[in-house]
């Protein structure tokens, strides 16, 4: 198939060039440089709906909005008037105003599990303050985290830590002094055996299970029946606390997260993405016992000069507003079920053997036989094929995490032409890859 110019992203290519002479990478977050798929990123000079638009003035139907925060899709109008009206009032105060108590609240009606909530400026942050109170919480150091989840890019935490790292076999991060990720103890995901071993190991000494209860950063994993019920169940025979990183399923697979998809609580919650809107906004909650020793009523020590930002609060409030009618995730798994099923069927007709794994609108296609429960299995996948499916599908128009290692975020503003393109590009690629 012949490229036009427009198609070979010749402005997209002269700006990557540019940026790598300012900025490390010439990029601000790594997987933005598209490394894992041999191809140069695109500069994106707009969006609208389920649309990206880059600089060469080609279309793509997005399928990372923003990697999950837009769940409303692109330039949401209700978002946009909200933070056009929030920008007018003034940018930030730091001083408390009115819109942070009323998305606290909103936050809280939505998860049973949370009492009281802090708003921060990223899930980083968000994961960061959930270990320290629970550390202080138990007066216990040492933490679990799962082989292939990521929690953000803080020292203790970039430990087998999933996608961006994945692929640039770095076990876990030069600058990293081993004293600071001594206290983290990773364990393969889907393994409650693991887990109960662990803290048979380390009696008295484990603050903290932490999890992604849906994992979405070695590609898409969902958590095999009844692991985080005993992920629960051994934090409550232990008294460790119990901490669900739902960053990415918070807001997406309901409007409570994970953790009413599934019906089990999480003694600490981090949230981020979703809850932003677009806007840099995480949020860290649980039980008010927990969260009450934070400062300024308690010991640990937790501030942000830009937290609860007021355009942040507006394009939160706006998007969880939306959110709140609970028919959209009802449209979002629908949505999600026609692409997996577009995916099954192209796999069908060419014999490309893949497996699907999907939660709500998250879903990951690996190119591999499945089950695939964790991340040693996510390994099987055929990188070199992916590789050929992500270029494949971006010369069709369609816009997918540069990654083996990543998903596909489905947005309410995804139409159902959108989706037939997206399953019809899906068959193409797919015949070429088996011809
Ligand atoms: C993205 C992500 C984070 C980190 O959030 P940032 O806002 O990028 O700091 C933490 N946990 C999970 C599960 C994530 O997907």
């Amino acid at each position: 198939m012949a490229l036009t110019e427009n198609q070979e992203r010749m402005k997209s290519k002269e700006a990557f060039l540019q940026a790598c002479t300012y900025i490390p990478g010439g990029v601000n977050s790594p997987v933005r440089a598209f490394g894992g798929v041999d191809v140069d990123p695109l500069f994106i000079e707009r969006g609208e709906g389920s649309k990206i638009y880059d600089i060469d003035g080609n279309e793509y139907i997005d399928f990372v909005c923003s990697w999950g925060p837009l769940i409303l899709g692109h330039t949401h109008p209700k978002v946009v008037a909200a933070v056009k009206a929030a920008a007018e009032r003034g940018m930030s105060f730091g001083a408390p105003t009115l819109a942070e108590t009323q998305l606290a609240e909103k936050v809280i009606s939505a998860f049973d599990s949370i009492e009281k909530v802090r708003m921060i400026n990223s899930g980083t942050e968000a994961v960061m303050t959930a270990i320290r109170l629970a550390r202080a919480y138990t007066g216990r150091d040492y933490i679990i985290k799962m082989v292939g989840c990521y929690h953000g890019h803080s020292d203790a935490l970039l430990v087998s830590a999933g996608s961006g790292l994945a692929e640039q076999s770095i076990p876990s991060s030069a600058g990293v002094p081993t004293a600071f990720a001594e206290k983290t103890i990773a364990l393969p995901y889907n393994d409650s055996a693991a887990v109960e071993a662990a803290f048979d190991k380390h009696k008295d000494r484990i603050a903290a299970v932490l999890v992604e209860p849906i994992a979405a950063n070695m590609g898409l994993v969902v958590p095999k029946s009844g692991y985080l019920k005993s992920l629960r169940q051994l934090c409550d025979n232990n008294g460790a606390v119990l901490v669900f990183d739902e960053v990415i399923s918070g807001f997406r697979v309901a409007l409570g997260g994970a953790q009413e998809f599934f019906g089990i609580q999480a003694d600490i919650t981090c949230l981020g993405k979703i809850i932003g809107g677009g806007l840099p906004v995480g949020a860290v909650g649980g039980r008010a016992e927990i969260m009450d020793l934070l400062a300024p009523l308690g010991p640990v020590y937790q501030a942000g000069t830009l937290s609860g930002n007021p355009l942040a609060m507006a394009a939160a409030i706006a998007t969880l507003d939306v959110l709140a009618e609970r028919i959209c995730y009802r449209r979002l798994e629908q949505a999600g079920r026609t692409l997996q099923e577009g995916f099954e069927e192209a796999s069908r007709k060419t014999g490309i053997p893949v497996t699907v794994n999907r939660a709500g609108s998250i879903l990951s296609c690996f190119f591999t036989e499945g089950p695939i429960e964790n991340f040693q299995d996510v390994q099987h996948s055929n990188i070199g094929r992916f590789k050929k499916f992500f270029s494949g599908m971006l010369n069709q128009g369609i816009y997918l995490a540069p990654s083996a290692f990543e998903t596909m975020f489905v947005s309410l503003a995804h139409s159902e032409k959108d989706l037939e393109k997206t399953t019809e590009s899906v068959y193409n690629v797919f015949r070429e890859l088996a011809g």
